[in-house]
């Protein structure tokens, strides 16, 4: 019988709760390598090779711990490349169902991005239909709405800025536009961006869309193209929220859904829905003295 590789729990609690932190600890049986990542709020260690996910979501809430949980190889845990979806990922809006606030078409257009998002219309179809519902929008509303609308989510710039330190490529690819993703990886501190174009003339959104449409096979090309001097994309951590997340999500290394639509939180290999950004540093095997902001 050959030896299994050794798997390793990452569980990183909602809340940072001194009690909480020793209930959940004691609760999972760890065999070794166990590692404190942060006091009160994230540790690992590695796990039985029969202990399940469900045994460990069973046991944390049996003690009413919410807690974020991730399971893998314990080798080559931190990547070399992050690959970042933008909205309701990095930030915490949609942008076009904003710009379509200030364009008076928010209901119609954010029923569109929630259907797309969920995989229940395709990506490129929708786009090009909410696009079209912000012609004649004045180009100067873009930095207005990016100024008084557009959050970073929390951790957005640590998780960028601490992989970036120990020697990550960093890259934003996003199905919105590059009016915002160049905003938001400057916010951050990514390597690069990728996104769609807002065609506009004469000072005002035209209703077009730069063509091809950076979609859900895009963001596929886009991982395997950056993780190539990486070895391959084991060697890529992919964080989405979308339906158009989905394809790099399952071939990265470690693909994360955040926050997410339940088609993609059903298939990627772990998932953030208690807690921030951060966490997908601590599955990494990052503790919070390692972090950068
Ligand atoms: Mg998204």
């Amino acid at each position: 019988m050959s030896a299994s590789i050794p798997r390793i729990a990452t569980i990183v609690l909602a809340k940072r709760e001194a009690r909480d932190f020793e209930t959940a600890l004691g609760s999972i049986p760890l065999l070794e390598d166990v590692a404190i990542l942060s006091e009160g709020k994230a540790f690992e260690g590695v796990i039985s090779e029969s202990l399940t996910q469900a045994d460990i979501v069973n046991a944390l809430e049996s003690c009413g711990v919410k807690a974020d949980i991730c399971i893998q190889p314990q080798k080559d845990r931190k990547k070399k490349l992050l690959i970042c979806d933008m909205d309701s990922t990095l930030i915490g809006q949609e942008c076009i169902d904003e710009l379509a606030d200030f364009a008076g078409v928010k209901d119609r257009v954010s029923a569109i991005t929630e259907r797309a998002m969920r995989g229940e219309i395709g990506f490129e179809g929708a786009l090009t239909e909410r696009v079209s519902l912000l012609k004649d929008l004045d180009i100067t509303v873009l930095q207005k709405c990016f100024e008084e609308r557009i959050t970073l989510n929390k951790g957005a710039r640590v998780l960028c800025q601490t992989m970036k330190a120990d020697g990550a490529k960093t890259v934003i690819v996003s199905g919105g536009f590059t009016f915002f993703t160049q905003r938001v990886a400057t916010a951050c501190g990514f390597d690069s961006h990728q996104a769609n174009t807002l065609i506009e003339a004469n000072g005002k959104l035209t209703g077009g869309v730069g063509m091809p449409i950076l979609g859900r096979e895009a963001k596929l090309e886009a991982l395997k193209e950056h993780s190539t001097e990486f070895g391959g994309r084991a060697a890529a951590i992919a964080i989405g929220d979308g339906a158009n997340d989905l394809a790099m999500i399952t071939a990265a290394g470690l693909g994360i859904a955040f926050y997410a639509k339940p088609l993609v939180a059903a298939e990627a290999h772990c998932a953030i829905n208690h807690t921030d950004l951060r966490t997908a540093l601590y599955f990494q095997g990052y503790r919070e003295s390692e972090f950068i902001s």
